[in-house]
């Protein structure tokens, strides 16, 4: 009956969703007067899975599922959820979890609500808080299924530390086939991603052209941030569509998103607004973007941002 929750990891690596899954379990099970179960894929070091209140984790290794299939990690969790007798199971809001999330929840029979902000209000009937309209209103949802599937914002809950004794287990599922092998993927490497990326630094047309994006790159680096850009800047042709944030761009729910030379407009909020600390750096002092911002900088990006990175430098040398 424990609280199934899948840990997603890259390259071995538990991703920092996955943890803070883990922590919203953990939050469910107090609730439930229950433990946590935490399935793993090919992930390594899983004892830090207990710092976050993981009683028992089934560890899978198997060299085929390296690559990332919806099918088959659905069922894999399925099989899980069915061995722990898991009445609720909890996924992340990552790309691969909201692909694989209503595979699973076809293959339990259950409820999955996505996008979920908050702890449970009711445990009868199950009632989440979650994000709708692009962030914009929340809703109430009820899942009536005997199975109940939810999908954790990122950054919404946190990660909180609660030391618990785990036990581990070996657990070799039956590998479907899914009709599709991947047999490689190449990913821009050296890059920090924007869906990975604690600090997002994103630049707009204010910046003028493509050749001023030396500015961005630099506090990008000095502050390990992900690059971004609004929308016409990728359709002009002046940064990669992979950059391209807002409603129908990516979505960003970093800690700080700094937005330079950018106006602010509805369809960019909505793809930033679940981001913690907004900055925003424009010449007009009526941009939309400041209404939604946490601080701003009223002034030219090209005499503010370089500044700003120097002093960065500075306070990074000071403190190395
Ligand atoms: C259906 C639809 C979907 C859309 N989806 C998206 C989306 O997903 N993402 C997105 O971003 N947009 C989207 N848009 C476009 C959106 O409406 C805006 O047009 C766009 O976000 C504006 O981009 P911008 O802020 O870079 O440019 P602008 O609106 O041109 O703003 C540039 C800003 O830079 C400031 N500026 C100028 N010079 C400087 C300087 N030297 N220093 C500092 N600031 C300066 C200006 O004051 C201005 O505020 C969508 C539009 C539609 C209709």
């Amino acid at each position: 009956m424990s609280v199934l929750v899948y840990t997603e990891s890259e390259k071995g690596k538990f991703k920092k969703v996955a943890l803070e899954a883990a922590s919203y379990a953990k939050a469910i099970a107090s609730k439930l007067g229950t433990t946590v179960t935490a399935i793993t894929i090919n992930a390594e070091n899983t004892s830090v899975l207990s710092n976050y209140g993981v009683d028992k984790v089934l560890e899978v290794s198997q060299s085929t599922l390296e690559n990332f299939n919806a099918k088959i990690y659905a069922d894999i969790i399925k099989q899980a959820a069915g061995k722990e007798g898991s009445q609720v199971v909890v996924v992340s809001s990552s790309a691969d979890s909201k692909y694989l999330a209503p595979l699973l929840a076809v293959g339990l029979n259950a409820g999955y609500a996505s996008n979920v902000v908050a702890e449970p209000s009711n445990l009868s009937p199950f009632t989440v808080k979650r994000s709708a309209f692009t962030n914009k209103a929340f809703e109430m949802a009820a899942i009536h299924t005997a199975v109940k599937i939810v999908g954790l914002s990122k950054n919404s809950f946190g990660l909180k530390e609660q030391p618990a004794t785990m036990s581990s287990e070996t657990f070799s599922p039956t590998l479907i086939s899914s009709g599709i092998t991947v047999d490689s993927i190449d990913k821009v490497t050296g890059k920090v991603t924007i869906a990975d990326a604690e600090i997002v630094v994103s630049g707009g047309r204010g910046l003028k052209g493509p050749e001023n994006w030396g500015i961005v790159e630099d506090l990008a680096n000095v502050l390990g941030a992900a690059t971004a850009c609004s929308k016409p800047v990728s359709d002009l042709g002046w940064r990669p569509h992979s950059e391209h944030v807002g409603q129908t761009g990516k979505p960003v729910a970093s800690n700080l998103y700094i937005a330079i030379g950018i106006s602010g407009a509805i369809q960019h909020l909505a793809g930033i607004n679940a981001s913690k600390v907004k900055v925003v750096i424009n010449t007009d002092p009526e941009a939309p973007f400041f209404k939604a911002a946490d601080y701003g900088v009223v002034g030219d990006a090209f005499e503010v941002v370089p500044k700003l990175t120097e002093k960065l430098k500075e306070f990074k040398a000071q403190n190395a």
